[in-house]
């Protein structure tokens, strides 16, 4: 049995009080880890190591501290197999998923802001005879990054590299019930060089940790992204504490095919977007608006393809649907079958738990799952599921469409499908969406604001509005 152990002021160490979670194996349901289970102590520690590297790391130049993100970066591609099948154990998501965009993209993360931090520059105003105005854009100090477990090294290495870049220190908080590869990060960090105390990783619960580095004073800002209601208690604690945070919450994502797309394309891109991941993406669209006179045809294509997904063990090479992330998840989606059913769904595909031979007889695996016949307003069609479950809905008009795409309370991603420019411009700017993909989807370039509208997030994230939220603006101005 490995222990997993916190990475603080450079150092792996077990946490204070020696507590340890079980971590599980999703495709066994056995436990194959202990995770450390820190308390405010560990955090207070982790505080402490980042504000003593904080002087040295803010003062060093960019291009140094770039430096030493792309020499991480290098090492989590040497890694590559290792942390794509660290993920795959510890996430139950098909190992060939994992290699292809997890860790690329988790490299690709610390690659980028390595050197976009030499890109950023500051801003003058000058008025000839009066005045030169320019901004300053100092780092934050020390922050908090705490992520979810349904890309685990890529949305955390997402929220770490930027704050690095930007000059600031960092105590980060990856899910307990993913926490391998934000341990292999530490010992990759070590190797890398990063000075001790930039960057801090202590594991455990929300309630413990997660809520620990929230209410400590000494952590000026909170990069979350997890469920709108962990987000809505995150504010409640950190608003009155004057802390920046960036939320990036939940979703509920249409998918919108009008007649004159490229159906070939539509159905084969939403199979990726309805059951990438066994549907545990907030990115995927899970309401599939179609177009009624390509209803029928859209309908027996994407069942067909849905035919062909077969759910397996995810360390297999070949394994496209792998498990859910834990026993209470299943549980929760299955809860959303029973209620689709209740809402009076007519079951096409799916709907059963898959119990699999051998190894993996006790793991958490469900059929990729499609109903149709739910209206927009029902709650299976309103409310997250964060599973392999989809709703089919024919539509007459663009408008009706645009409002039940828009009905809900999540405004995170949105997927339109048709070869009519015009069209796509329109249907994208009346979207409730902080993304809008045309004709695609989960392409993303990393310079691109990232984030949501209405209950998916406050604030954004990619970019330079990365760096932004990691550093704050001062203006100095000079009479001329
Ligand atoms: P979650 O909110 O349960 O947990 C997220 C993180 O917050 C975990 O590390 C958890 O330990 C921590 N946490 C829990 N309680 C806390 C507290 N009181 N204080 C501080 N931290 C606390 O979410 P999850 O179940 O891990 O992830 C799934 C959710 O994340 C879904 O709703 C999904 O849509 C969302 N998500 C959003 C995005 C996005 O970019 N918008 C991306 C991925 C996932």
């Amino acid at each position: 049995m490995q222990y997993f152990q916190n990475y603080i002021d450079g150092q792996l160490i077990a946490p204070a009080a020696g507590q340890y979670l079980p971590g599980v194996e999703p495709a066994t349901g056995q436990v194959y880890a202990q995770v450390p289970a820190s308390d405010a102590t560990d955090v207070a520690q982790a505080v402490r190591a980042a504000e003593r590297a904080l002087p040295a790391w803010r003062s060093r130049p960019a291009e140094e501290r770039g430096r030493l993100l792309v020499r991480i970066s290098e090492l989590i591609e040497r890694d590559l197999e290792r942390l794509a099948h660290a993920e795959s154990q510890d996430n139950g998501k098909p190992v060939s998923l994992a290699r292809s965009v997890d860790i690329p993209r988790a490299a690709s993360n610390f690659a980028f802001f390595g050197t976009a931090a030499q890109h950023f520059a500051s801003e003058t105003h000058y008025q000839e005879g009066v005045a030169l105005n320019y901004t300053v854009r100092h780092p934050l100090g020390v922050v908090g990054c705490i992520s979810p477990w349904n890309l685990p090294l890529y949305l955390f290495t997402w929220k770490i590299a930027p704050a690095l870049a930007a000059g600031c220190c960092v105590v980060a908080k990856p899910s307990e019930i993913t926490p391998y590869t934000a341990y292999l990060l530490s010992e990759l960090c070590m190797e890398a060089g990063l000075p001790p105390g930039v960057l801090n990783i202590v594991h455990g619960t929300g309630p413990a940790v997660g809520q620990a580095i929230v209410e400590h004073p000494g952590i000026k800002a909170i990069s979350f992204t997890g469920g709108t209601k962990t987000g809505e208690h995150i504010a409640r604690t950190a608003a009155p504490m004057f802390k920046k945070l960036s939320l990036e919450l939940g979703g509920k994502n249409p998918n919108v095919v009008f007649a004159d797309c490229n159906l070939t394309e539509a159905v084969a891109t939403s199979l990726r977007s309805s059951f990438s991941n066994q549907g545990q993406i907030c990115l995927c669209g899970s309401r599939i608006f179609i177009e009624r006179p390509i209803y029928a045809a859209f309908r027996q294509a994407f069942l067909d393809g849905v035919a062909s997904l077969t759910v397996g063990d995810p360390l297999a090479p070949g394994t496209r649907q792998g498990a859910l992330v834990s026993k209470a998840h299943l549980e929760k989606v299955l809860g959303y079958i029973a209620l689709a059913h209740q809402e009076g769904g007519h079951l096409l595909a799916g709907g059963e738990q898959v119990h699999l031979p051998g190894r993996c007889a006790e793991g958490y695996f469900l059929q990729p799952t499609v109903f149709e016949g739910l209206a927009p307003n029902c709650r299976v069609n309103q409310e997250e599921i964060f599973g392999p479950v989809v709703t089919l809905t024919p539509f007459d008009t663009e408008a009706e469409v645009i409002e039940w795409a828009n009905s809900t309370e999540y405004g995170l991603a949105a997927t339109i499908w048709t070869q009519d420019l015009t069209r796509a411009h329109r249907v994208a700017h009346a979207l409730h969406s902080g993304i809008v993909w045309v004709n695609t989807w989960l392409h993303r370039d990393l310079r691109t604001p990232f984030g949501g509208m209405k209950n998916s997030g406050v604030g954004r994230e990619g970019g330079l509005e990365a760096l932004r939220f990691f550093t704050e603006p001062q203006n100095v101005c000079i009479k001329l």
